[in-house]
């Protein structure tokens, strides 16, 4: 059976195989088991309805809540020569009689509706007398008043559905579904436990990132800067903030396109055109832009303010990179942003209870914008998606980590302290100066009396010796050999000095195992010193070997 699925596959679509869940689905639809695909956006979930449609009897009804998604979807399969239309409301009463009257014909595989039709009793009453081959709920979420989007019309056709007594397999698609969701979505469509198919979330080629405390309008012109030939879209928590970032950008004589709500429907499709057709490459936008527009190049998807909660930011971010390309999904994050969105819960007109759960999901989203951790691995665990392992990564809170900060102040702040040291002290008692750290071994040497004490106080010793490690690395600094090196200046020391020339680190670099080997066994053999200086020679015990110079040290063991 299924090899016949894989023959349509490659012959209808011409596509080598099948993606992950595709066949699964696929198989359970074509068995009549009611089914619900959780896949992430550009998983290709149209696919798992289209095959099944294609090989079953009779005309399959896919109903979506977009009226802009269906023409497209209907393209892409007259272009492939199967028949198939959509009927709603942007047609003329004459064009939508005339497929009705062909849909009675049984002319199409595949017709898509929008769930508002089922309130016509021509349109019910022609579906009850046709073979249906399925009826499909693409973004089914929206079924659910757990969703985020819900709709109480799609909701309300389930048991009109369900009495016509014909229809012998439903399915149902989301991008997004919490637990609660899902459930909702099962008992509605009577879709067993084994008939789910949840692939994940995972959108491996999406790279989050969080960026707090900067200006948000400079961040995106100086971002657009660097992006000038890669369609992305922002977008605002309002039509006003949408309004006056286009305003700004365009000054600056950036090509922009604006959609909101509050704009004529000629406008928008303008705009949505000139973006589709890339003749504008950034979209500014409300939620309002989105649902259901295909475009599958957007590299980027910024937002300018933290939207409401989780599924929202995921669907949004998720509209890049559909094409499987890498892509950023930046969020311009700044505290009032909570104050806007609890203000813009308290004004809707959710009753009591769906108001605590939206400040519920707000507290998550706000957890995102303030955890340390891999922002995918929150994201999955949100949507209690098990399948992420490990850290991404890709995320800029893995990045981090990894990521080369400008340290050309602190590197002349150690120079100069090296300097000032008398270049007579190795890296672990120079740390302690820049400190300022209390240890009695600088009163003894009077380095406490230093101006450069407790200079980079702010930082932790250890960074402190990571830093100066990392300058005798590059060369910038000296070491004069020896079994305890002591810090000296050089040629490329005075360049930074100097201003000359700048310096970059990895701030806190992952250990690999090569150096924590190599540490131990450094660690071992520092040991042993210390026992023998202890046991030999008697050296009193505040005194650090790593401390002591060679000259110091030829005082423990003369010749
Ligand atoms: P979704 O509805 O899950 O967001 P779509 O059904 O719109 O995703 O599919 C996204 C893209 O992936 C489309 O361009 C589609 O043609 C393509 N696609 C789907 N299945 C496959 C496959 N098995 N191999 C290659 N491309 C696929
Ligand atoms: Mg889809
Ligand atoms: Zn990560």
């Amino acid at each position: 059976m299924i090899a016949e699925q894989e023959k349509l596959l490659q012959t209808y679509f011409g596509y080598e195989s099948f993606r992950p869940g595709q066949k699964e689905v696929i198989n359970h639809i074509i068995h009549t088991n009611n089914t619900l695909a959780v896949m992430p956006t550009g998983g290709g979930k149209s696919l798992c309805y289209q095959i099944p449609g294609l090989s079953l009897n009779g005309t399959a009804i896919i109903i979506s809540p977009l009226i802009s998604l269906m023409k497209d979807q209907v393209d892409a399969l007259q272009a492939l020569g199967i028949p198939a239309t959509f009927i709603n409301s942007s047609l003329t009463t004459e064009e939508q009689r005339t497929r009705l009257r062909e849909l009675e014909a049984q002319r199409y595989k595949f017709v898509y509706v929008a769930p508002e039709r089922f309130e016509s009793s021509m349109f019910v009453s022609i579906i009850r007398r046709i073979p249906i081959a399925l009826v499909a709920f693409d973004e089914a979420h929206c079924i659910s008043q757990w969703g985020h989007d819900f709709r109480p019309s799609y909701r309300s056709i389930v048991p009109q559905l369900k009495q016509l007594n014909n229809i012998p397999v439903y399915v149902a698609l989301t991008a997004t579904a919490t637990e609660e969701v899902i459930s909702d979505i099962q008992s509605m469509l009577d879709i067993g436990a084994e008939h789910v198919v949840n692939t994940g979330f995972e959108r491996e080629n999406l790279a989050f990132h969080i960026v707090k405390g900067k200006d948000r309008t400079s961040y995106i012109r100086s971002f657009l800067q660097e992006h000038t030939d890669e369609s992305g879209i922002i977008y605002t928590a309002t039509r006003k903030q949408a309004d006056s970032v286009y305003e700004q950008l365009q000054k600056r004589g950036i090509s922009v396109a604006k959609y909101h709500a509050g704009m004529s429907e000629t406008a928008r499709k303008q705009a949505q055109a000139a973006f589709i057709h890339d003749e504008c490459s950034v979209m500014i936008a409300t939620n309002a832009f989105g649902m259901g527009i295909d475009k599958s190049n957007v590299r980027y998807v910024i937002h300018y303010a933290m939207p409401m909660n989780i599924e929202s930011y995921y669907q949004e971010a998720g509209r890049a990179g559909r094409d499987g390309e890498a892509s950023d999904c930046i969020l311009l994050f700044s505290p009032q942003d909570i104050q806007l969105q609890k203000f813009l819960i308290e004004q809707s007109l959710m009753d009591e209870p769906a108001k605590q759960n939206e400040y519920k999901k707000l507290q998550a989203m706000v957890n995102y914008c303030h955890t340390q951790g891999c922002l995918s691995s929150f994201i999955l665990d949100y949507f209690n998606d098990t399948s992420l392992k490990q850290n991404c990564g890709r995320c800029s809170n893995c990045v981090e980590r990894l990521e080369k900060t400008d340290i050309t102040e602190e590197a002349q702040m150690i120079l100069s302290c090296v300097k000032r040291m008398g270049e007579r002290f190795g890296v672990g008692m120079t740390a302690k100066v820049l400190k300022g750290s209390k240890d009695k071994k600088l009163m003894d040497f009077n380095l406490h009396q230093l101006s450069t004490y407790g200079i980079l106080s702010a930082y932790t010793e250890k960074e402190l010796t990571e830093r100066i490690h990392f300058l005798v690395a590059e060369q910038l600094l000296a070491t004069e050999e020896g079994k305890f090196p002591t810090l000296k200046l050089n040629h490329q020391s005075v360049d930074v000095l100097k201003g000359k020339r700048s310096v970059t680190m990895y701030t806190a670099p992952i250990p690999t195992s090569e150096e924590a080997d190599y540490q131990e066994d450094l660690f071992a053999m520092l040991r042993d010193l210390r026992k023998r200086l202890a046991d030999e020679k008697n050296v009193p015990p505040y005194v650090l070997f790593s401390d002591v110079t060679l000259k110091e040290l030829s005082r423990y063991f003369p010749e």
